[in-house]
């Protein structure tokens, strides 16, 4: 079994690789973790390698099981998830699943099941579970995720073979996120300092930490478009020349922000860009005028997905903005 892909971690993942390659593979084990340790990470590729047609290097990630694991159509691959509040699973899941387990596997040697147990761990469906692992149907492997194995049931804890995911080191996330990601170096070491390494919370953090620099460009740019001059809209819209990733988020903002100012100039009320103030301030312009905002700006994003060239494109779509509020 092949978990090289997989950060960190190496004991675990070699006590996995040996018990593969003995033929001798658990029929229960119990991933637990803090989120964003990779916990479903690992059982989704640990699923894959178990049905996974090259033996030798399982998951090859290029034969047709692997393929079909990949795109979650794997018919021998099941992932059941808590649902509602606090993602408890239930009494249902777990006998649908245990019916489920009696048959025989479509096509790969193992039926395998990813059971998520959300932060509610409830002690019926538990019950349930316990009475499928502890007489298990000879194909089934049961692959659960959880927070920590203190939440479930002793005797679960004790059908079950436990590892305990710890977040890579934090050069090695860093490493990760910055081949990975949009995320430049010195952002990606900052990250995992901040995180401890945890990959999930660092990605999470990099979303809205983007999520909240798209937002104060395109803000920042709606709010020149209302001043006088030219100037302030090209300084405005100065970040988003540097960073491409920056670039088509805070365009897609922007978009929105224009689109709510027409909503607005009709009489509408339903918002979406999350600056009602800014939105109010465009839509005392002429609908003539408004109206152009967004075709620009949309055209100007899909430039930027053919690849044009983002200081070239970023100006022009000033100058084109600047030019459609102007004209009377
Ligand atoms: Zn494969």
């Amino acid at each position: 079994m092949d978990l090289t892909g997989f950060l960190g971690n190496p004991g675990v993942k070699s006590a996995l690789s040996e018990a593969f390659s003995s033929g001798r593979f658990p029929h229960a084990i119990l991933f637990q973790g803090e989120p964003g340790t990779g916990r479903r990470t690992l059982a989704s590729l640990v699923a894959r390698a178990l049905v996974c047609r090259e033996k030798d290097k399982a998951p090859c990630g290029a034969c047709p099981a692997c393929l079909r694991a990949l795109a979650g159509s794997h018919p021998d691959i099941r992932v059941i998830e808590g649902k509602g509040e606090g993602g408890g699973l239930s009494v249902e899941q777990i006998q649908e699943m245990a019916a489920d387990a009696q048959r025989m596997p479509d096509e790969a040697p193992y039926s395998v099941y990813i059971l998520v147990f959300g932060e509610r761990v409830m002690e019926a469906p538990q019950n349930k579970l316990l009475k499928l692992i502890e007489e298990p149907p000879g194909s089934a492997v049961f692959l659960m995720v959880c927070r920590s194995a203190q939440a479930l049931l002793p005797t679960i804890r004790s059908r079950a073979q436990v590892f305990r995911l710890m977040p890579p080191s934090e050069e090695e996330a860093a490493r990760w996120l910055s081949e990975h990601t949009s995320a430049g170096e010195e952002e990606a070491l900052r990250l995992a300092a901040l995180c401890g390494g945890n990959l999930g919370r660092m990605q999470e953090e990099m979303k809205s930490g983007a999520a909240k620099e798209a937002m104060e460009a395109a803000v920042s740019m709606a709010r020149a478009l209302t001043a006088r001059g030219a100037h302030e809209l090209l300084a405005a819209s100065a970040p988003l020349i540097k960073d491409r990733a920056l670039c088509r988020r805070a365009l897609e903002r922007l978009e929105t922000l224009f689109r709510d100012a027409c909503v607005l100039r009709c009489g509408g009320g339903a918002l979406l860009g999350g600056a009602p103030d800014i939105a109010e301030r465009l839509a005392s312009l002429p609908m003539k005028q408004l109206v152009k905002l967004p075709e620009l700006t949309e055209s100007a994003r899909q430039g930027l997905e053919r690849n044009a060239n983002a200081a070239l494109l970023v100006t022009q779509l000033c100058a084109a903005l600047r030019e459609a509020v102007e004209r009377s």
